[in-house]
């Protein structure tokens, strides 16, 4: 097995014996990446540019966690087969599992979803808890090693094969501090969104990734709240959906420790405030004022935190192009989402799985074109669901916007998909199961489903937000 981190330093597999293996950033998919990295190599070292923090607490290389994080099934079970009794763990540690549609009350597409039986869950832990654990059993690994407080400035190698990286310790730059090579046979990128690959490999005199970009200019903002007077709430979480006539968002969800996430979310032009009197401002806006009731009884426990970063973008190595062999890319680095389809995370997972079976293919060389390739692939149904909604949104921005006429049909119907789920529940048990990554898009124009969405009657849906689930699921 070791001869495939070897083969994927190089293209013709040859040379001396290259068996160490660099992984740019601790996060999510840095840690998994190396996890299964370290099946195949003597060594894998994890640069890292933050200190992980001994407790699960927020850390600045992951500015995005303190924003609400929900793990989708798809990830959970690609967790799971990654690292077994994963799941079990978060939940002891107090994570909270949530059936949907049941124990949520949901706005979409100007409709109130109907609590039918879950078809999915969702853990919906903090993401540092999350990163935590996942940290904790990686790091137990035998051959891995991290070098925290070190950041990557660069590759060393040339066009034709990196040959490790150049870092220096955080801040030393300002000292003068010149940057050190850590050789390595292959190196993989998963310092997330905000990568410099590419600069670093046009350095080395390659060609640089072609990008795609959809910024549908969504804006976040994050508290946590504790329940206070709110006492045994009637649901589990809320979640109302922007659409193309309502720009604002929200989400309320259960987390560790008896406290519950609510972000705030709005398209261009109509971003959440940051002040706690603005953000309360911001949520007496929304369709309906069952969470603002709710926040009126609840008390803050953290200050708001904004977000803007939510480009769908996609760095194209998986084309050709004149890219050394020996360097990947995974994670956010690879390909970011727009964060509202809750899909980064669960991406990150299943391309640890998908790194772990393009290495161990006993059918096929893992050529560093493959293994990147099977990494495309295993985030492309996430890019499709993120990026194809959002280039219908009014104001996007980005290369990737603009929407084709051969689009038009499949969006119209999906539009219908959309609708009907919210009360037909075979309908929307199809709708969940392709947006938790469990199901191809395809599976939404099976014939059963296509049925009740060209040709059935408009289902009917809550007239209010459903205080409780129903009892009989086909009642109506
Ligand atoms: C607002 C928001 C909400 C989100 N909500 C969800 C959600 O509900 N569900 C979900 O699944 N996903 C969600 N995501 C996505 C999720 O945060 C990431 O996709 C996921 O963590 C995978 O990221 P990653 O490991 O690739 O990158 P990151 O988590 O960003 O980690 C990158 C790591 O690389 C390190 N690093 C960066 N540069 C260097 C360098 N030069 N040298 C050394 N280290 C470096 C950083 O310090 C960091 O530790 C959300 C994202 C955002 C922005």
């Amino acid at each position: 097995m070791q001869q495939n981190v070897r083969t994927l330093g190089s293209r013709t597999g040859g040379g001396s014996p290259r068996r160490h293996a660099v992984v740019i950033g601790g996060g999510l998919a840095g840690l998994l990446a190396a996890y299964v990295l370290a099946e195949h190599a003597d060594r894998v070292t994890i640069v890292e540019r933050d200190r992980f923090p001994e407790e699960p607490v927020s850390r600045p290389g992951v500015p995005q966690d303190r924003q609400v994080h929900v793990m989708l099934e798809s990830g959970q079970n690609a967790l799971e087969g990654l690292l077994p009794g994963i799941n079990a763990e978060l939940r002891e540690l107090g994570v909270p599992r949530l059936g949907m549609p049941d124990d949520i009350v949901q706005w979409q597409a100007g409709r109130w979803y109907r609590r039918t039986a879950a078809t999915v869950h969702i853990l919906t832990g903090s993401r540092p808890l999350t990163d935590w654990a996942v940290r904790r059993r990686v790091l137990a690994g035998p051959r891995i090693e991290v070098v925290e407080g070190a950041e990557v400035t660069g590759l060393a190698g040339d066009a034709r094969r990196v040959r490790g990286v150049r870092l220096r310790d955080r801040g030393a730059a300002a000292a003068g501090q010149e940057p050190r090579v850590l050789e390595a046979d292959l190196v993989v990128d998963a310092s997330g969104r905000s990568s410099r690959a590419p600069e670093w490999l046009t350095a080395l005199g390659a060609e640089p990734p072609h990008e795609e970009l959809l910024d549908s200019g969504l804006a976040y903002a994050s508290a946590v709240y504790r329940a206070s007077r709110n006492g045994d709430s009637p649901f589990g979480g809320v979640y109302v959906v922007a659409n193309a006539t309502q720009p604002l968002g929200a989400v309320l969800l259960p987390m560790e420790d008896d406290r519950w996430f609510v972000t705030l979310s709005g398209m261009r032009g109509s971003e959440p405030p940051t002040d706690e009197a603005g953000f309360l401002e911001f949520a007496s806006r929304l369709p309906h004022p069952v969470l603002y009731e709710w926040l009126l009884k609840a008390e803050p426990v953290s200050p708001v935190h904004g977000f803007r970063k939510t480009a769908n973008l996609r760095r194209r190595y998986d084309r050709p192009g004149r890219r050394p062999a020996g360097f990947l890319a995974t994670g956010e680095a690879l390909c970011a989402f727009n964060p509202v389809y809750g899909q980064g995370m669960s991406v990150a997972a299943l391309s640890a799985v998908a790194l772990r079976e393009a290495l161990s293919d006993p059918r096929r060389v893992p050529t560093t074109h493959r293994v990147q390739r099977a990494l495309f692939a295993a985030a492309r149904p996430a890019w499709d669901i993120s990026a194809g909604a959002d280039k219908n949104v009014p104001g996007a921005t980005g290369n990737a916007v603009a929407p084709r006429l051969v689009d038009r049909p499949v969006d119209w119907y999906l539009h219908r998909v959309e609708q009907r789920a919210t009360g037909n529940p075979a309908v929307g048990a199809a709708f969940r199961r392709v947006l938790s990554l469990n199901a191809p898009a395809t599976s939404l124009f099976a014939p059963s489903v296509a049925r009740a969405v060209l040709f059935g009657p408009t289902p009917w849906t809550p007239p209010e937000p459903p205080l409780t689930p129903e009892a009989d699921a086909t009642a109506r």
